[in-house]
């Protein structure tokens, strides 16, 4: 979506709001799928109240975009634009067992910052590409690690509130990839509380995880990770490895040869050949295991 009202950009960047217009989304997702749009990076939270309401009074649609590691856009022009927060510097600050970090601040880099405070627990998030705030959105997890056992508040611009409010650790649910936070709320920072642990011995956490995936996944090719949630007591990866379909393409969307639940792009893929191979792979696991596979990675639907 471009916006070509020269006020409203106007307005925009008078709250500190960077205008980047008709921006390759393919190029900001670590898949490499998306068409165009104008991108607007927010560089100070409390601008957010005044410019979705911009936004909503314009009647521009928007849609919020962290790292991109685990969404599929669609292609061509997009029907919104896209809101980004800008990184802060510093964006992880100390108290105590307490952290407090940005929510545009990168979650790897973050738990290695941590790791050299002598904070630990966070070990498993070590591979995680992505923003802390995606982290969030998502209840990011693996290895028995998920970054919601650690939340203890979380500053968001609240939807339907058009306010930026604290959350308490105990007012969010954080599940198996699915978290209580609405579609329209956007997290800003959070407050994690972290065990005291020897940098050392987080390294060594570290190390063992970093190993782990490098010997499962197919981490030089194009995804969004894991493309399905495991369903309860299964292995989606499993059940798609099980029906031979490692390597199966639609264009150039294929089941990684090394991890059955990673979809990569291999060259050009489209959203559509994506969406494609997906509703392929989620028909044969359904006829064969009776299970009904629900999506892992976030498709941004055209309304
Ligand atoms: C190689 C690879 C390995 C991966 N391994 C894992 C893994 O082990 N475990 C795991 O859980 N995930 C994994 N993922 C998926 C992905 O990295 C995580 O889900 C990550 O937390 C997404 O963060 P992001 O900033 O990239 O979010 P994005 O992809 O940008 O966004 C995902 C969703 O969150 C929303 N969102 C993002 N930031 C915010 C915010 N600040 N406020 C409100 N909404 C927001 C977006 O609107 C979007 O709907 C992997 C991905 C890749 C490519």
């Amino acid at each position: 979506m471009h916006i070509s009202d020269s006020n409203l950009v106007a307005a925009m960047t008078a709250l500190g709001v960077e205008v980047r217009p008709g921006v390759s989304l393919a190029k900001e997702t670590s898949l490499g799928i998306g068409g165009t749009s104008d991108f607007l990076v927010i560089h100070r939270h409390d601008a957010l109240p005044e410019l979705v309401g911009l936004l909503r009074g314009a009647r521009v649609p928007y849609r919020f975009l962290g790292g991109g590691t685990n969404v599929l856009l669609p292609d061509g022009e997009l029907p919104w634009v896209v809101l980004q927060l800008a990184r802060q510097d510093p964006d992880v600050r100390f108290d105590g067992n307490y952290v407090d970090v940005d929510c545009a601040a990168d979650l790897g880099r973050m738990v290695t910052t941590c790791a050299k405070h002598d904070l630990g627990g966070m070990e498993g998030l070590i591979g995680v590409p992505g923003t802390v705030g995606g982290a969030l959105r998502m209840n990011a997890g693996a290895y028995g690690t998920q970054i919601g056992t650690h939340v203890r508040e979380v500053k968001v611009y609240r939807g339907a509130t058009g306010q930026i409010e604290i959350l308490r650790g105990a007012q969010i649910n954080f599940e198996y990839r699915h978290t209580s936070f609405a579609p329209d709320d956007i997290m800003l920072a959070v407050r994690l509380e972290l065990p005291s642990k020897p940098y050392r011995e987080i390294l060594d956490g570290i190390r063992i995880c970093n190993e782990k995936r490098r010997a499962s996944q197919p981490l030089n090719q194009r995804s969004a990770g894991c493309i399905f949630k495991n369903p309860p007591g299964g292995s989606a990866g499993r059940m798609i490895d099980e029906l031979g379909l490692k390597g199966y393409s639609v264009g150039d969307a294929r089941v990684s040869d090394r991890h059955a639940n990673f979809f990569v792009n291999a060259g050009n893929a489209t959203a559509k050949d994506m969406l494609s191979l997906i509703e392929y792979v989620r028909g044969r696991v359904r006829e064969r295991y009776g299970v009904e596979l629900e999506e892992e990675v976030i498709v941004w639907k055209e309304p």
